[in-house]
């Protein structure tokens, strides 16, 4: 079974793919981490073709070998990896390299382009979606005052529009579902999302799909 989410920074997407995929014993697969590793080993001076990305069972995040998972989410590699992942060349070895991931096994996908892109044969694509505001607020509270609300709310409107432009990012298939997170918390909006699976996954043994 695959199981895309997408959406805009800050949604929650993080959160809600870790814990469907513990509900239905899938891997969790976070593509926005292979962008800000790719991001690392380029500020690094590598060239894109020697960088080698790998995501451990445990979510740890390999750059050639190193454990970089504690490096990645920095104000700064929130930028780069946005910057860097308009490059089309960055964009053909990552998402093949996701593919890769993804291969022979169940998996939750999150990222901006999953659905429509990475693996467009998803068995339930759902785009998490929120204000700006909200989003703000949410990474306002992760980021435990690193940076006040009001340049986390500049930059996520930043990054917005640089992730939504080119290469089929953020947009909707039909059979996408649209679950807006503003107003919830984000254990209603996983209870929404497990029905959402479970449901997929009744048509699918009706069908004789698995
Ligand atoms: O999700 P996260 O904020 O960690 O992603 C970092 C950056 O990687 C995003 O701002 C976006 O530019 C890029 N990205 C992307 N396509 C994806 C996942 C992330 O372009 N599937």
């Amino acid at each position: 079974m695959k199981i895309a989410i997408d959406g805009p920074a800050g949604a929650g997407k993080s959160t809600v793919s870790r814990a469907i995929a513990k509900a239905f014993s899938c891997t969790f697969i976070n593509t926005g981490a292979t962008y800000r590793a790719a991001a690392l080993g380029l500020k690094r001076g590598l060239a894109l073709r020697e960088i080698q990305i790998d995501i451990t069972p445990a979510e740890r995040i390999l750059l050639n070998g190193e454990d970089v998972t504690e490096k990645l989410y920095t104000a700064e590699l929130d930028q780069l990896s946005s910057q860097i992942a308009t490059r089309a060349d960055v964009r053909g070895r990552l998402v093949e390299l996701q593919r890769q991931m993804a291969q022979n096994r169940d998996v939750v996908m999150e990222g901006r382009d999953i659905a429509t892109v990475v693996l467009p044969d998803a068995d339930v694509r759902i785009f998490l979606t929120a204000s700006p505001e909200a989003r703000a607020r949410r990474r306002f509270r992760d980021r435990q005052g690193r940076e006040t609300y009001e340049e986390i709310l500049r930059k996520i409107r930043e990054r917005d529009e640089r992730d939504s432009v080119g290469f089929n990012r953020l947009q909707l298939t039909p059979e996408t579902v649209v679950i807006p997170t503003d107003d919830r918390t984000l254990d209603e909006v996983i209870d929404e999302v497990l029905q959402r699976v479970s449901a997929a996954l009744k048509d699918r043994k009706k069908l004789g799909k698995l």
